[in-house]
């Protein structure tokens, strides 16, 4: 730093000491603290828009359809999968194939259904090849449309759906069954990680757990 420029430094801090006292007040904005991206649009089908062309990715060359969501913009119960499967890249909608089948007979269960006061999406909008798990860069590039759908939708409740969906919000490592069971905190939003409907239909002697997380979910978003 030049010596000109020092002096400059020192002279604005002591007249600001001499104003202010010993604190010094900036209008200063944390970015890693908002969930908000100034440039994405607050409506929330012009958001849709703006980014369903979205190459950022190398999934954006090889998917059918961008999967951006489905349901209420003003739900209470925004419920977050991991990416599409083969049928949600060719319909471009979440959760329409067997997984999704029995994802929408839960939601019946606890009055509810996709577009009854339920937004449903994924961390990834992109199909990736042959269902393999989100890979890191993907989901670096993808976690800030989901971020803006949440920030936009402001649900009640967040449900994460399986272990990729709960580590993905929560930023952590965890386990399924060390994320489940509790209320967690996302952006002041209650969160909570329950199974997956897939593995759910491979595993069903997990579904007696999981009715149990959907009647808290229930019991939550109608308090
Ligand atoms: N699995 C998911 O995580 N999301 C879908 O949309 C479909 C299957």
């Amino acid at each position: 730093m030049s010596l000109v420029l020092d002096e400059h430094l020192i002279r604005f801090f002591n007249q600001t000491k001499d104003v202010y006292g010993d604190e010094i007040f900036l209008n200063y904005n944390d970015s890693s603290k908002k969930n908000s991206h100034s440039s994405f649009s607050s409506n929330i089908t012009s958001f849709e828009n703006q980014i369903n062309k979205c190459h950022k990715c190398d999934l954006g060359n090889s998917r059918t359809n961008f999967v951006f969501g489905v349901g209420d913009p003003d739900a209470s119960l925004m419920l977050v999968g991991e990416a599409p499967g083969e049928k949600e890249d060719i319909e471009g909608e979440p959760f329409v194939g067997r997984a999704g089948k029995l994802l929408d007979k839960i939601l019946i269960a606890i009055g509810r259904s996709r577009n009854k006061d339920v937004f449903i999406c994924n961390v990834l909008k992109c199909r990736p090849p042959n269902n393999r798990d989100p890979l890191s860069t993907e989901v670096k590039e993808c976690e800030p449309y989901l971020k803006h759908q949440i920030n936009l939708i402001k649900p009640k409740l967040i449900v994460a759906l399986g272990r990729i969906a709960g580590k993905t919000l929560l930023g952590v490592d965890n386990s399924l069954k060390s994320m489940r069971g509790e209320i967690h905190n996302y952006y002041d939003i209650p969160l909570i990680v329950t199974y997956h409907p897939a593995a759910l239909l491979r595993n069903p002697n997990w579904k007696p757990q999981a009715w149990k997380d959907f009647k808290w979910i229930k019991s939550i978003i109608e308090s």
